[in-house]
């Protein structure tokens, strides 16, 4: 019997949604009710954990080939009222387009917020917000974010302006960081939603033009490095509420940083569940995010895959959060691989992150393992690739790695951005299945 293994067990309460979720989805949206009918399943068969786990995870491709007409619910088109669209950045491969009711959005926000007080304070006042977004242009939510665009063509709804930016972060022309530059001063916004590698890049260019008066930070898209938080930390106050999030297209708001430092999912709007393979993943394990959503009348996912990768935790965290503990460790094609005796080894994004550390001489990098299996660690900043610092990484590096891998180390100016137009810190050439990550944490 296949028993669904969840953060901190079963969230009975969540599942209990995640069951009608699925009822709602058989009796209203037409792709579904196809889905579970291919697969020979009854919607009688779908009433406890057993029955739910025989449903065949559900993928991007399958709501992007349904996109609109199968996947939304009876009734319901794409004009309605509060209804968001938003795409997603095409890492993964082609844009996926969704559409999310902004009330739900709103709550799957605060919600996740619980676990970080100060930024739930500062990003919820009583009073009107200004945001200003600086991020790849596909996360942008506005096709626009050029510099000849005006600051009204690139002001979403809700106040948010989205910065000009170019698709090549590091090759941005001056003119259009001194847009960016200018467009802050006259907004005064009270907080930023960016991508944390966009934002060092930012702060490098803005010299003594500095961000003080900014009242919060979210840092979102792409996972924050070490680095690029070091120069972000050095530009706020201390006491400027900042976190890291992580946020999808398909569900906004999912995981937060909390003020300990800690990464907790939202498991209040949200069926969790994780995979290692073929099987549920253990408390610090590596596992595939599934995510079910709860209540969502216009466009519910069921068992959806998301591709990203987590660290299950084992310990509560002591800033009392009641949302369990995880560690967000990256997308599967960016996790380098190794073959060794004991199995696939793998190191993540995070991993990576956490071995380069905060190294003042480095302002950003990308470590990439090409299909040969060898391995390239390009960078920028003033450290020298002959220096005791980036000896010292390339050793803490090499020390998680078989003994007999290589890295070449290439200080640089430009490391381009991925085709998305996210900066990608780490990545790989070599294709894993799912199921190597049970090699990989089964010992
Ligand atoms: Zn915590």
């Amino acid at each position: 019997m296949i028993t669904l293994m969840l953060v901190e067990g079963i969230n009975k309460a969540a599942f209990e949604q995640a069951l009608e979720e699925v009822a709602f989805a058989l009796k209203s949206v037409p792709f579904f009710s196809e889905y579970l009918f291919e697969q020979g399943l009854r919607p009688t068969d779908v009433r406890d954990t057993t029955g739910f786990a025989a449903i065949r995870p559900t993928t991007k491709i399958e709501y992007r080939r349904n996109f609109p007409r199968g996947v939304l619910a009876a009734g319901k088109t794409l004009n309605d009222p509060h209804i968001l669209t938003s795409k997603s950045s095409g890492t993964g491969g082609e844009r996926l387009t969704t559409v999310t009711h902004t009330f739900l959005l709103a709550r799957r926000a605060r919600n996740t917020l619980r676990a970080n007080k100060p930024l739930l304070e500062a990003l919820t006042a009583p009073r009107f917000q200004s945001v200003a977004r600086y991020a790849p242009p596909n996360c942008s939510d506005v096709e626009c974010a050029t510099p000849f665009s005006t600051m009204e063509d690139r002001m979403l709804a809700d106040g948010t302006l989205v910065l000009p930016v170019s698709h090549d972060l590091l090759a941005t022309p001056p003119a259009m960081v001194n847009q960016a530059i200018d467009e802050i001063d006259k907004l005064q916004p009270h907080w930023l939603y960016v991508d944390p590698t966009h934002l060092a890049f930012l702060i490098r260019s803005m010299g003594d033009r500095g961000l003080s008066d900014v009242g919060a930070v979210v840092l979102t898209y792409t996972l924050c490095t070490g680095v690029a938080r070091r120069q972000i930390c050095a530009s706020f106050e201390p006491t400027t509420p900042m976190a890291e999030i992580v946020s999808m297209s398909e569900f906004g708001w999912l995981a937060i940083e909390c003020p300990v430092g800690n990464m907790h999912i939202n498991n209040l709007d949200f069926f969790l569940e994780f995979w290692s393979g073929s099987r549920p993943t253990r408390p610090g394990e590596l596992g595939e995010l599934l995510v079910t959503s709860l209540g969502d009348r216009l466009l519910p996912h069921i068992r959806y895959r998301t591709g990203d990768i987590y660290r299950l935790g084992e310990h509560s965290c002591a800033c009392k959060s009641t949302l369990p503990i995880v560690r967000h460790e990256g997308r599967l094609p960016n996790m380098l691989k190794f073959k060794t005796p004991r199995g696939l080894e793998l190191l993540s994004p995070r991993d990576v992150s956490d071995l380069i550390g905060q190294a003042e001489g480095i302002d950003l990098y990308r470590l990439d393992q090409r299909s040969d299996g060898g391995l390239q660690l390009r960078y920028v900043g003033d450290a020298d690739p002959d220096s005791l610092e980036v000896g010292d990484i390339v050793d803490r590096l090499r020390g998680r790695m078989p003994a007999n891998e290589k890295i070449e180390v290439k200080k640089t100016h430009q490391i381009e951005c991925g085709r998305s137009g996210k900066f990608v810190s780490c990545s790989s050439e070599i294709a894993l299945e799912l199921d190597d990550i049970r090699t990989a944490s089964s010992d």
